[in-house]
């Protein structure tokens, strides 16, 4: 429930009115805002006489947020939220797309300086890549562990680089928490409870990637998790969910882009690699992601994918990525030009 209060509203109503709230059993919460000033109260299994609530001068309307989630949704907060991550880089409102690139896994010191100096040659500020790797078998390499860690943040802090990597298991919070200034939920654990619960006590951006089999209101309700828990500094992505398609790794669901900007106020990016798991198609979509309003792309570069330890086949090469970097800025000066 949201009442929306009177502009010319007096603090001693106000303060009645929070009181009121607290007595009832909830605790509200303040959502002053440039354009308008309002309580939230969540989770009222409760009945709420609203008609006790306009007795209040400083009442102007009652709402209800009609939508399973609450704190991530437009209705609770109408305006953009912004994520900022240490060097600067910021993600949502009018600010241009952010690029997040590096490999899928850290795979040596010498390969995450190479993929940081390619990205310091081209203006991107964020470095990506997993020292903790879901893979799908047992076999397949596992990711580095902490010294993958310690190599980006190295390569990050010559470069001027903000490091986004992810989080598999929680035992390793406080390493991950230590080393990134971004931390990523991969699809696996977009329902890992525990974890979403975990990261909403700690104040560091995360970035939540969809589930594969998520729909968009269970995406948003894991989102809900974390801001619920205390931590706002949440950034979405969209990276494909499983369709009956095989012609694709997966489908990417750029609606959920749009649907998204329209119900909630974080910011959406896209990831067009894992997104099609094609090479050949990182390009296309990124330009239409970015059409759709994404607040940006991360994406899987490597000096040769075709020796990648994973995911080679949707990676793209520096000079690729550079050619992709050109596509964009030149689509974004046009659209600026109109
Ligand atoms: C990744 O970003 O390398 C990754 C494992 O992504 P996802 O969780 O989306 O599969
Ligand atoms: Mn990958």
């Amino acid at each position: 429930m949201l009442i929306v209060l009177k502009k010319e509203a007096a603090q001693k109503e106000i303060d009645e009115l929070l009181e009121n709230i607290r007595k009832a059993g909830y605790n509200p919460d303040f959502l002053p805002g440039a354009e308008r000033t309002a309580i939230g109260i969540r989770g009222n299994t409760k009945y709420i006489d609203e008609a006790e609530l306009h007795l209040n001068n400083a009442v102007k309307e009652v709402l209800h947020v009609t939508k399973p989630y609450k704190l991530v949704s437009r209705e609770w907060r109408i305006q953009d939220t912004l994520i900022r991550l240490k060097n600067g880089v910021t993600f949502g409102g009018s600010n241009p797309p952010v690029i997040i690139a590096g490999p899928c896994s850290v795979e040596s010191e010498t390969h995450v300086f190479e993929t940081a100096e390619c990205l310091f040659k081209n203006k991107v500020k964020a470095i990506r890549g997993g020292a903790f790797k879901p893979r799908t078998s047992p076999y397949a390499f596992q990711g580095l562990g902490v010294e993958g860690l310690k190599y980006l943040r190295k390569a990050a802090d010559q470069f001027g680089l903000a490091v986004v990597t992810e989080l598999l298991h929680l035992e390793t919070l406080d390493e991950v928490v230590r080393y990134a200034d971004m931390i990523q939920v991969g699809a696996r654990n977009m329902q890992n409870f525990e974890m979403l619960r975990r990261l909403g006590e700690i104040r560091k951006p995360v970035l939540l990637k969809r589930g594969m089999a998520a729909t968009i209101e269970e995406f948003l309700l894991a989102a809900e998790y974390i801001l619920a828990g205390g931590n706002d500094q949440v950034v979405l992505c969209e990276r494909g969910i499983r369709t009956f398609e095989t012609a694709t790794r997966n489908t990417l669901d750029l609606n959920a882009v749009a649907y998204i900007r329209e119900v909630s106020h974080l910011p959406i990016i896209v990831d067009p690699s894992h997104g099609t798991g094609r090479a050949s198609l990182v390009a296309p979509l990124t330009r239409a992601a970015i059409a759709a309003g994404a607040a940006g792309v991360i994406i899987e570069i490597h000096k040769e994918p075709s020796k990648a330890l994973s995911d080679g086949f949707q990676t793209l090469n520096f000079q690729q990525f550079e050619e992709l970097l050109r596509s964009i800025s030149l689509a974004r000066s046009e659209s600026d030009a109109r």
